[in-house]
């Protein structure tokens, strides 16, 4: 395999290249993964890494997480621990090796709906700040399918920004077919508000369970104002089960994830009902 290798200094640079048909790439733990396995053939590689940026900024109630900074990075920042369950959701990426090497805003960049940064992003109302213009996006405008991203030719992601959940109770579980470097069957992240017995606010967010990340907003409302009880868990666990829509694939069955996205919500609202 023959490409041209480059490794910019500049954000316009990057861009420039990848306008004209580069591939970019930070930890490579896609990219080389599919390269060797040929379902890539790049003629020109963009290594991202000589870009410097703060790496992640984290204040109150927000956390910026900077291309090229890596899992490790933000589990270690004390200050990303705030924005809870995202710490969780990073210590279960891969392995101690793709943790010190694959970056979360690589992960946005590929797009796999069994990403499970993507999926911290969705419950953590993300948005993405693309370079060379510092436009904003949220992240479920920018992601619209399986390696599909919604941003021009010339543009890449600068930095994830996630806002802090405040007074929720966070859940997450990741299904797979082994213990250690899993790549899920079925995920869920979400949070739920509490005000004594009354459902204020919930977010229910799925991996692996659509072409992207899968979030029913129309049915989070439903439950906004609800008193949390096994018959309101037993209903909205059956619509959810009902109006996801998986596929068959080599992990799973489209009909056993069906079932897992309902058995995972009951999980998620059981926990939300211990006490803190
Ligand atoms: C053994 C193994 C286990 C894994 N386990 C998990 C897991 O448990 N959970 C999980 O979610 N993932 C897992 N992965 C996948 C991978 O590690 C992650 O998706 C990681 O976050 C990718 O980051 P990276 O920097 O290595 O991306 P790269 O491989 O460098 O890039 C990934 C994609 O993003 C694009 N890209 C890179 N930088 C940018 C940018 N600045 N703007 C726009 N696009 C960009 C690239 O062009 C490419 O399409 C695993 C991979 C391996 C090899």
């Amino acid at each position: 395999m023959r490409f041209k290798y480059y490794a910019p200094t500049t954000l316009e640079e990057i861009s420039k290249l990848k306008e004209e048909g580069g591939l970019l790439f930070a930890g490579g733990t896609d990219v080389f993964v599919k390269m060797k396995a040929e379902v890539l053939n790049p003629e020109v590689l963009i290594d991202t890494k000589k870009i410097e940026t703060p790496g992640v900024k984290c204040t109150e109630n927000e956390l910026e997480i900077f291309m090229n900074t890596t899992y490790t990075d933000v589990i270690k920042n004390d200050c990303a621990k705030k924005f809870e369950p995202l710490v969780k959701i990073l210590l279960e990426v891969g392995s101690p090796q793709i943790r010190n090497r694959g970056t979360p805003v690589g992960n946005v960049g590929n797009a796999s709906p069994a990403g499970d940064f993507l999926l911290a992003t969705h419950l953590l109302d993300g948005t993405v700040v693309l370079a060379p213009s510092m436009r904003e996006v949220k992240v479920e405008e920018l992601v619209s399918g399986p390696g599909k991203l919604n941003m021009g030719k010339g543009e890449f992601i600068y930095s994830v920004k996630l806002k802090k959940l405040e007074g929720y109770k966070t859940f997450y579980e990741k299904v797979g077919r082994r213990n250690a470097l899993v790549i899920s069957i079925a995920s869920i992240a979400a949070a739920v508000k509490l005000n004594g017995e009354i459902i204020e606010d919930v977010k229910i967010a799925y991996g692996s369970l659509g072409p992207t990340i899968v979030r029913f907003k129309d049915l989070e409302e439903e439950m906004k104002g609800k008193k949390l009880t096994e018959d309101l868990i037993e209903e909205f666990s059956l619509k959810y089960q009902a109006r996801i829509n998986p596929i068959t694939d080599v992990r799973a069955s489209a009909e056993y994830r069906k079932k897992l996205a309902k058995n995972l919500l009951v999980k998620a609202f059981i926990s939300s009902m211990q006490k803190f």
